[in-house]
């Protein structure tokens, strides 16, 4: 943490002194008035509240006006429909946002209080997994930033992420009440509950005009009730919300039962529909396909609609108009029931006609795809869905009837295994619903989120539906706040940034290119150098108190921080750990730097194969840090509970960034550019938006190595490969997996890392870790002899950041805004 007037303090003394006082007055008015509290035995939970109240108070007025602005003008909204936002803490952020950090700072220093331990006393918001929740958090914000009407809608789950422990090297998962002390940042609206009906039957009907209805009848009823997230865009300008829903029994089902005289059962059944909204799945990357899962999907989405619906009828009289004014994102397939949904309320409660209701549809949705995982893809079983939802079910097959139609109308000649291929059901074995043909079918435009995946999305799985709708996919890659995770997350640097090219590129990022000709000065790579010192010496004392180990801040600090799952190949990166260590004890790596890996992140907790790498990384790092012939030439640290708070500690430090997924499974990554934007150089595989990644930085400053995805598809796929050969062709490869697989790092347990060795020699490796493991060394060690060369790579790093731009989400979210929402952007979000 930075020392109030450090010369790299963005945040020195400038407030007046009336400024600090009407804070304090402020601040003792929240302690009393809305805490109940003294100043006399107030903690530090207590100076956290009253802190984010007062600064709360300042964003309300703003959101209000934004709000009613909207009305207005009946302004298009954009609506995002996300089963995660992944937040974090707000108060820093919002601090910023404001213009007040530096005061509050100021302020409560000046009271005798612990500014950084106050901060702390947030808990963090951590309503997603990973990369997809957190894009939406990042895509908010910029929303807002650039002054677009936005809601984002999802699930205000009771537990979040959950925390990570360790224990004997091994992750414990731990609830996590994040909503123990209230939630500062959001209202609660429990005027604002809506009815989601599941289950039931369906018949025909006749309306009031004596036409043919379809009825969505009994069944049980679930309310929705809206809690609303503030989010404040650069300097404050627009505060837009984040509606999430939780789970209320629904109070007539209540009554009835309660009139049985049941009244134990009933509030028993009562918790048992709350228990909706009770807890995210912790599983990234993967449908484990649990019915609650799906209850979760339709409740939210229904909720949604509803409220996107009633906004609009309060100043439309009919639909004509919903695409011009409406554009809902879908994040992902988890909200893809919205489109049966809006058909639903469009045809049965509003009497529009199939074709129209159809176009307002299409006109309404598109979809973002994040992973070309077959693991990952959405299919529900017809059956299910038919039962929770039998409307849906009827809808969906009436859509996938229209689209086969015109499929087959299209083609030249028939070829039924191309419709069975596009068809939105499966048919192979049970059958089951397609989530993103429905998505894809549905929507206008259909985005990948990072230039190499939406390729693959054209060439691979979606290349029929492409050669169906050949305009309908577009890129949009994916992109980071620098709010976040520059100007709050690193105040070193913004502050040395600041100083050399003032503060503008905080909302325009683009304009961190003035930086490129002070890679060239000595002076300013000496005080670039010295930021990022600051910043390892402050992840050096986080670590040390967290876990008592001393970490040398003037080594190479080598991180890896991102969900543990194969396809990311944590187990990579171990195998170049004990590769080093090998080389230490044999005096065959002289010419290298110190070395302090960092890895982080959490295995979702029924990914067998994901935990054990967890604790072979507690197992090799034990053997390593005790060697007394490595001493202090490596060290491996596993960072537990992995999350954004410990990301914007981590980011930071980092001089090398690991991104080496094997190339064509990771759609972007996000955890690539927070690292390269705060200074860090890249080791990579040619994956995601570490491609568009290289382009920017140019291939002299970015360490790419491996397999491309064309070459890693045909290995794969067309036959050819032999991990064994690798293995025994190598004798260094071999001596590393035979350390891992015969015990070297658990003796008491010899076969303990069995299963790992063989899934890479005897089960194919299918993430061809053996196959890229050469040049992965041999990268590394390139990486090592740069390292050692101060000047040229403080050079690199800083063209690195001088060259990241282009990711920020303000770019992302305009692309978005002018090619799939058509809502136009403030030009200047700066206010300059
Ligand atoms: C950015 C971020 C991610 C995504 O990281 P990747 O390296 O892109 O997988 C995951 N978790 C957290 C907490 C993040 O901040």
């Amino acid at each position: 943490m930075t020392q109030g007037g450090s010369i790299l303090d963005a945040d020195a003394p400038v407030a007046k002194e009336s400024e600090v006082d009407a804070l304090k007055r402020r601040l003792h008015k929240h302690l009393r008035h809305s805490l109940g509290k003294g100043a006399v035995g107030s903690t530090a939970l207590d100076w956290y509240m009253a802190l984010a109240l007062s600064t709360r108070d300042l964003m309300v007025e703003t959101w209000m006006d934004s709000t009613h602005r909207a009305y207005a003008n009946d302004a298009k909204r954009v609506y995002y429909l996300s089963m995660e936002f992944l937040v974090g803490r707000s108060l820093t952020a919002n601090l910023l946002a404001t213009g007040s950090l530096g005061l509050a700072r100021q302020t409560l220093t000046d009271m005798g209080l612990d500014f950084d331990a106050i901060l702390d006393q947030e808990p963090e918001a951590a309503l997603g997994n990973g990369g997809l929740g957190r894009l939406a958090a990042c895509l908010m914000e910029s929303m807002t930033t650039l002054g677009i009407p936005a809601y984002g809608y999802g699930i205000y789950y009771d537990y979040g992420m959950f925390s990570q422990y360790i224990d004997g090297g091994q992750q414990v998962e731990m609830p996590e009440r994040w909503l123990r002390h209230g939630n500062v940042w959001a209202f609660d609206r429990s005027d604002v509950t809506l009815p989601v009906r599941f289950y039931g039957r369906t018949e025909d009907a006749l309306d009031v005009r004596n036409h043919k209805v379809r009825r969505w009848l009994d069944g049980e009823e679930v309310f929705a009730e809206a809690h609303d997230l503030l989010v404040a865009g650069h300097g404050c300008w627009t505060v837009n919300s984040i509606r999430l829903w939780s789970a209320q029994a629904s109070r007539e089902f209540d009554l009835r039962r309660f009139n049985q005289g049941d009244y134990i059962n009933a509030v028993a059944e009562q918790s048992f529909s709350e228990s909706l909204s009770h807890v995210l799945y912790p599983d990234d990357s993967t449908s484990m396909g649990k019915e609650l899962r799906l209850k979760q999907e339709y409740f939210f989405v229904a909720a949604s609609l509803a409220d996107i619906v009633r906004r609009f009828r309060s100043i439309h009289d009919d639909f004509t108009k919903f695409p011009q004014k409406v554009a809902i994102q879908l994040n992902d397939t988890h909200p893809a029931l919205a489109v049966p949904e809006l058909m639903r309320i469009l045809i049965d409660a509003h009497g529009i006609g199939w074709d129209e209701a159809w176009s307002i549809c299409n006109g309404t949705f598109s979809y973002t795809n994040h992973t070309l995982l077959p693991e990952a893809l959405e299919t529900w079983p017809v059956g299910l869905i038919g039962h929770m939802l039998p409307r849906h079910m009827e809808i969906i097959y009436e859509i996938n009837h229209h689209f086969l139609e015109g499929v087959r109308h299209r083609a030249t000649q028939p070829d039924d295994t191309r419709v069975g291929r596009l068809s939105m059901i499966d048919e192979a074995g049970e059958r089951r619903v397609r989530m993103s043909h429905l998505a894809f079918v549905a929507s206008h435009r259909v985005n990948g989120v990072a230039a190499l995946h939406t390729d693959l999305m054209r060439a691979g799985i979606f290349g029929d539906l492409h050669r169906e709708f050949p305009d309908r996919i577009v890129n949009k890659t994916n992109g980071i706040t620098p709010r976040r995770w520059l100007q709050a997350a690193n105040r070193p640097l913004t502050a040395l940034i600041t100083r050399h090219l003032g503060d503008r590129f905080v909302a325009h990022l683009d304009d961190l290119r003035g930086l490129v000709p002070l890679a060239e000065d000595a002076a300013f790579r000496e005080e670039f150098r010295a930021v990022k010192r600051t910043n390892k010496e402050a992840l050096c004392r986080y670590v040390d108190a967290r876990l008592g180990v001393e970490l040398d801040p003037n080594s190479l600090f080598d991180v890896q921080v991102k969900r543990i799952h194969e396809y990311k190949r944590q187990l990579l990166n171990v195998m170049h750990v004990i590769t080093l260590y090998n080389r230490i004890r044999e005096g065959r790596a002289d010419d290298q730097p110190p070395r302090t890996v960092l890895l982080a992140g959490k295995a979702a907790p029924g990914y067998h194969m994901a935990k054990l790498i967890i604790r072979l990384i507690h197992d090799v790092a034990r053997v390593i840090n005790a060697d007394p012939l490595v001493g202090e030439r490596l060290r491996l640290v596993f960072v537990p509970d992995y999350n954004v708070s410990v990301a914007e500690r981590i980011m930071p430090a980092a001089d090398l960034s690991e991104q080496i997924s094997t190339a064509g499974t990771e759609a972007s990554g996000t955890g690539n550019m927070k690292l390269a934007l705060n200074g860090a150089l890249t080791i990579g595989t040619r994956d995601g938006a570490n491609v568009e990644i290289g382009e920017e930085v140019g291939e002299e400053n970015i360490f790419f190595f491996g397999l491309t995805a064309d070459k890693a598809e045909v290995l794969r796929t067309k036959g050819g490969h032999d991990p064994w050969q690798y293995y025994t062709g190598d004798p260094e490869l071999h001596m590393v997996l035979d350390m891992i697989g015969q015990g070297a790092f658990s003796p008491a347990e010899p076969d303990r890392y069995r299963a790992i060795v063989d899934t890479l020699t005897r089960h194919g490796d299918y993430y061809l870790l053996l196959a890229d493991y050469a040049d992965y060394i041999a990268c590394q060690e390139r990486v090592g002899l740069a390292y050692r060369d101060d000047e040229a790579w403080s050079r690199k790093a800083i063209l690195n950041v001088a060259r990241m731009g282009r990711f920020s989400s303000d770019v992302t979210v305009s692309e978005y805004a002018r090619e799939i929402w058509r809502v136009p952007v403030r030009d200047d979000p700066a206010g300059m």
